[in-house]
């Protein structure tokens, strides 16, 4: 007999267990801010160089550590948040573990320093590969820095398998504005390389998610709010026209956790029903507080799974709430109400809010019972100042996915010269053609007549355009007399640094200006889009859509966001000479039967066909 099993040295059992605290830097960063905030820090600030993996250091203003627990707090399962089993139940700290730090100390080089408010002395630590190298008296101010250097050095594998650092540093972001999010009233600042990304000061959750998510969705949030014995919800969702194609700007907080949860983003996205274009995804901060008994937040390490003592409870709640929501801001116009009768006869103004809706949303059981207690339910008429908003609700925006028709209520936008020399005519100048419902071209061929869908034919010809652009041959540039600038989030400004040298070959000279802002100098010479600024953010935006699909080189992703923003929409009229310009130039194509993506672009009815019809 031979015996094989050993006990792991505590350097390598403390490395397996980190790995499923510390992926990544990331990682890191929450742990870090989570920290702080538990400790009561009212201001918090992030220094990161190279992605976090040179440096991610976290300075907190909070209550300190004493020289005894500085060292113990290295150590695997020593925490200050729970002494029982049964604390676990009534959690009201982001941690509680006692992992993070023991984890973060067994795979990098750390250096913290604290300082408990009322001593005089702090403590400086440093400890690498969970060794503590160094314990002495130090100045230090009041509160805690934390300092992860070289992050993997001594497991080579895991640093190797880190990403970019454009791509660490999305995720950085993300968890930054997860936790920045989450407590508004703290003031936030984040620098990297030398360079300060943001600083926010305290303020409401409105003004935090201004600041994090942009500028743009300062007027598109509708507030929701319902209190009731069992749970509370607080927060925002975006308008239908701030939807996205992106999952992206969505946040669940439980009991202010960041959680990812497939069931209640169900139930928001079902609150939205048709005032969503398909394919889009409703912008939402939505903060749920209920009794730490009713929540598991022990399933997951990295804790952003939880698990409802009534999950069904929780879903209808949420439901209930942005219905109701949606249903205050949007009432159904009255007769007196000066809206385009267009706009009104529109199905998704109609159908989610007629008044059988509202009343059966709002008269059940479930809905009162969540509302009553401050009769918040019952809808008051509204007056014409409210319905200003409800018409900002469906102002145009390119964003809105216009096969809903959204487009077609806005008289003036028909009116508009529909731009652009888009084609030049060759050929098609004798076929017999016209535009139907502002939509689709119809076609008469030798055969029968062809049905085209002008968005995915223009969307196929300008990505062919652009794709024959290449270094060499650059797409022309139409120089901005009136440069514009536009500030971006700094995970999109991140993003758009990737892209600058590939958007210059299409035609799109933008140059970095300071911090997270760019200038526009040139667009594509003969291809005008709406307004600059907005096609950028919408081509980030339709990018990161992409992003999602790896086969895909960062290229070929950026031409099908450009072809598919640059595309002439449902809703716009085409004059005669416009629809036989599109039309040559879909057809001098070698596939013109396919949009990039793969989306039929026509459909042919033969004469055959209609006589077996009707036979
Ligand atoms: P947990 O947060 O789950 O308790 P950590 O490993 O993250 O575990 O931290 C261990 C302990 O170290 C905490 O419980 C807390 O007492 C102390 N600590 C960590 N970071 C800070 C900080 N920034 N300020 C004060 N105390 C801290
Ligand atoms: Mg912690």
């Amino acid at each position: 007999m031979i015996d094989k099993i050993v006990l792991l040295p505590d350097s390598i059992a403390n490395q397996i267990a980190a790995g499923e605290v510390i992926q990544r830097p990331a990682s890191a960063v929450k742990e870090l801010l989570e920290n702080a905030v538990d400790a009561g820090a009212t201001e918090i600030q992030m220094i990161v160089a190279d992605a976090g993996k040179a440096l991610l250091q976290v300075i907190d203003n909070g209550s300190g550590m004493s020289g005894t627990d500085a060292r113990m707090c290295f150590e695997r399962h020593a925490t200050s948040k729970i002494l029982s089993i049964d604390d676990l139940f009534h959690i009201r700290t982001m941690g509680f573990r006692g992992e993070a730090l023991a984890s973060i100390a067994a795979v990098a080089q750390v250096e913290l320093k604290t300082r408990q408010p009322g001593s005089a002395t702090g403590t400086y630590i440093e400890v690498e590969n969970s060794v503590v190298k160094k314990q002495e008296p130090v100045a230090a101010q009041e509160g805690t820095s934390i300092a992860m250097k070289n992050l993997f050095f001594n497991v080579p594998a895991r640093r190797n398998f880190l990403k970019s650092n454009a791509a660490e540093m999305r995720h950085i972001l993300d968890e930054f504005t997860r936790v920045a999010m989450a407590f508004p009233h703290i003031l936030f600042s984040l620098t990297a390389n030398g360079q300060q990304l943001m600083h926010l000061e305290p303020g409401s959750l409105k003004q935090r998610i201004v600041q994090l998510l942009g500028q743009n969705y300062n007027a598109k949030l509708v507030t929701v709010k319902e209190d009731t014995d069992y749970m509370n919800i607080y927060g925002f969702v975006g308008k239908p026209d701030v939807a996205k194609k992106t999952r992206g700007d969505q946040f669940f907080f439980v009991n202010n956790r960041f959680i990812k949860n497939a069931y209640l983003n169900h139930a928001v996205t079902q609150a939205f029903q048709e005032l969503l274009p398909k394919d889009s995804f409703p912008m939402y901060v939505l903060f749920i507080d209920l009794d730490p008994e009713q929540v598991d937040v022990n399933v997951h390490p990295t804790k952003q799974e939880i698990k409802f003592e009534d999950e069904k409870i929780v879903y209808a709640f949420v439901q209930a709430a942005v219905k109701h929501a949606l249903a205050q801001f949007s009432i159904t116009p009255t007769l007196d109400f000066d809206l385009d009768p267009g706009i009104q006869g529109l199905p998704s103004i109609q159908q989610p809010f007629t008044n059988e809706k509202r009343t059966a949303a709002s008269s059940s059981a479930l809905f009162k019972g969540f509302t009553q207690k401050h009769q918040a339910h019952i809808i008051e008429p509204s007056s014409r100042q409210e319905l200003k908003h409800w018409k900002d609700f469906f102002s145009p925006s390119a964003n809105v996915d216009s096969r809903q028709g959204v487009h077609n209520k806005e008289p003036e936008l028909e009116n508009k010269p529909t731009s652009k020399e888009l084609f030049s005519i060759t050929d098609l100048s004798e076929a017999q053609v016209f535009q139907m419902h502002n939509a689709y071209l119809v076609l008469y061929v030798p055969n029968g007549l062809r049905i085209i869908n002008q968005q995915y034919a223009s969307e196929r010809v300008i990505y062919n355009r652009l794709q024959a652009s290449t270094i060499d041959k650059p797409y022309p540039v139409q120089q901005s007399m009136f440069p514009v600038s536009i500030e971006l989030t700094p995970g999109d400004a991140v993003v758009l640094v990737e892209l600058l040298p590939l958007l210059q070959q299409m035609g799109y000279l933008i140059e970095p200006f300071g911090k997270n802002t760019f200038v526009i100098q040139g667009t594509p010479a003969d291809i005008v889009g709406a307004d600059d600024k907005h096609i950028l953010d919408l081509v980030i935006e339709q990018y990161k859509h992409f992003n999602a699909d790896l086969k895909l080189s960062s290229r070929e992703k950026l031409l099908r966001s450009l072809a598919r923003q640059q595309a002439v929409k449902p809703g716009v009229k085409l004059v005669d000479r416009e629809i036989r310009a599109l039309l040559a130039a879909l057809f001098s194509n070698a596939y013109y039967n396919t949009t990039p993506g793969g989306l039929p672009i026509y459909k042919e009815i033969s004469v055959v066909e209609l006589a077996q019809f009707f036979d």
